[in-house]
């Protein structure tokens, strides 16, 4: 399967999904139709299947103007974001798979950002809206810290090691800073940072990330580490460092930072 990284509105990202097999393409979140509807065009492909992560207009701006230019087109999103999502015809329940193409995947419920925010699979690939974000997470608009450190730690956490993360929005600069804010003494999170900062000046983009480097740099699925339980402990002398609450707080500083 091939992706194709389409840069929408000011710092979001749709990804077109392309089955080679058959030409058919996916489109997921598209926030604007105008620049996917230009990539389907330039590819020579047939959009058949609009692919929601969750329901805010961000990442849905899209749907309305591609279903009145593709009306047979399919549109994907948690059951629960049933008159949330404009257009919306297909409703996940766990479960169900996703299919367009050749091509079938799966979803895993993330609540935390939003009630019904999911994470698409598709083999190595994983598309994770606004949950995850290289190097941090979502706001939690509309789910508990608890919630939100699930879905990260047990759910998309769970996926292999090489799994590539294809993320919502390109916030990693600003949450690698945060990460090193609270974790100064982790390489990885500086290392990351030249990195991304030397792509960014290039004009490229830091998505996809992968499971390890998660692992390695964000916060969020590191509330074990010494060093992230003692900045919390010092902006929160009465967190008990479990894990939730080690998240929690640090939900709250990004919030502030
Ligand atoms: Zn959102
Ligand atoms: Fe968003």
């Amino acid at each position: 399967m091939e992706i194709i990284t389409i840069p929408c509105l000011q710092d979001n990202f749709a990804y077109l999904l392309i089955c080679p097999k058959t030409g058919d393409a996916a489109v997921v979140d598209p926030s604007e139709a105008i620049p996917v509807k230009k990539e389907i065009k330039h590819r020579n492909v047939k959009l058949t299947t609009i692919l929601n992560t969750h329901h805010h207009w961000d990442h849905v701006g899209g749907n309305k103007e591609l279903k009145a230019d593709y009306p047979e087109l399919k549109i994907y999103g948690h059951a629960s974001d049933r008159g949330r999502i404009p257009e919306q015809t297909e409703f996940l329940e766990d479960g169900d798979d996703i299919r367009f193409g050749g091509q079938s995947g799966s979803f895993l419920h993330n609540p935390g950002h939003t009630s019904g925010a999911i994470t698409y699979v598709f083999g190595k690939s994983a598309f994770t809206g606004d949950t995850l974000f290289a190097a941090g997470c979502g706001r939690l608009f509309e789910g508990t810290p608890a919630q939100m450190h699930d879905s990260l730690n047990q759910r998309i956490g769970q996926l292999p090691d090489q799994t590539e993360l294809y993320f919502g929005h390109e916030y990693t600069e600003t949450n690698l800073r945060f990460a090193l804010s609270v974790e100064s003494g982790n390489t990885e999170i500086s290392n990351k940072l030249a990195d991304v900062k030397a792509l960014r000046a290039s004009g490229a983009f830091s998505t996809p990330t992968t499971i390890v480097e998660e692992k390695q740099t964000n916060p969020f699925m590191r509330c074990t580490s010494s060093e992230i339980q003692a900045s919390v402990k010092s902006s929160d002398p009465g967190n008990d460092l479990s894990e939730k609450e080690v998240f929690r707080t640090l939900r709250e500083l990004k919030d502030v930072f």
